[in-house]
């Protein structure tokens, strides 16, 4: 049985950025069907006993696609938090200056990826088994944890589910409320440990 994580914050915490409204929808009904729908697929099958990570390993279809989004969604969360004001610092900052040139350079590629992903999919920062950062696309449930060598430290949902209610069809708009909230600490958590 794969349980609905919490929240790490209040429904209505990351607003005026992603409001209380978008929040229900997205955690409370997007997400939680996610987990209704693998529950209901892995009833009795190989998968029961499986932890989430596994199932996402040895999946594909129905199964893969629900699991993976259950456990993106998870990651998405905790991505954001209402404690804005801290930006990378040490490690995270040396490599993203490393890799793509500056924090701003970053910045921008990270919008413009995540602006020009075609269709549904997720938007990632990914480190590879040299710790080099990049960024990659993923349609659909597609999620990073699938490619061993490959740790996601930050991912943003370009789902028009995660900004229809807010911002309508503009993802841009979407993507510069979700750059000001992201939990760079959380990203730091990830490379590090
Ligand atoms: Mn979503």
């Amino acid at each position: 049985m794969i349980e609905l994580p919490k929240l790490p914050y209040k429904r209505d915490a990351l607003e005026p950025h992603i409001s209380q409204r978008t929040i229900d929808f997205h955690y409370g009904q997007h997400h939680a069907s996610y987990v209704k729908n693998l529950n209901n697929l892995i009833e009795n099958s190989i998968y029961e006993k499986m932890d989430l990570e596994d199932i996402i390993k040895n999946s594909e279809g129905s199964v893969f696609n629900n699991a993976a989004q259950v456990w993106n969604h998870t990651f998405y969360w905790h991505c954001m938090t209402p404690e804005k004001g801290y930006l990378p610092q040490a490690l995270l900052l040396k490599n993203i200056e490393r890799d793509f040139g500056s924090f701003e350079n970053f910045k921008q590629l990270f919008i413009k990826q995540a602006a020009t992903l075609f269709g549904s999919g997720w938007l990632w920062l990914v480190s590879d088994k040299n710790g080099t950062l990049s960024l990659k696309q993923t349609s659909n449930a597609e999620t990073p944890i699938t490619d061993n060598e490959l740790r996601p430290l930050l991912t943003c949902d370009v789902w028009e589910h995660a900004y229809y209610l807010d911002q309508q069809n503009q993802r841009l708009a979407y993507l510069n409320e979700f750059w000001q909230i992201i939990n760079w600490k959380f990203v730091e958590k990830q490379l590090t440990e």
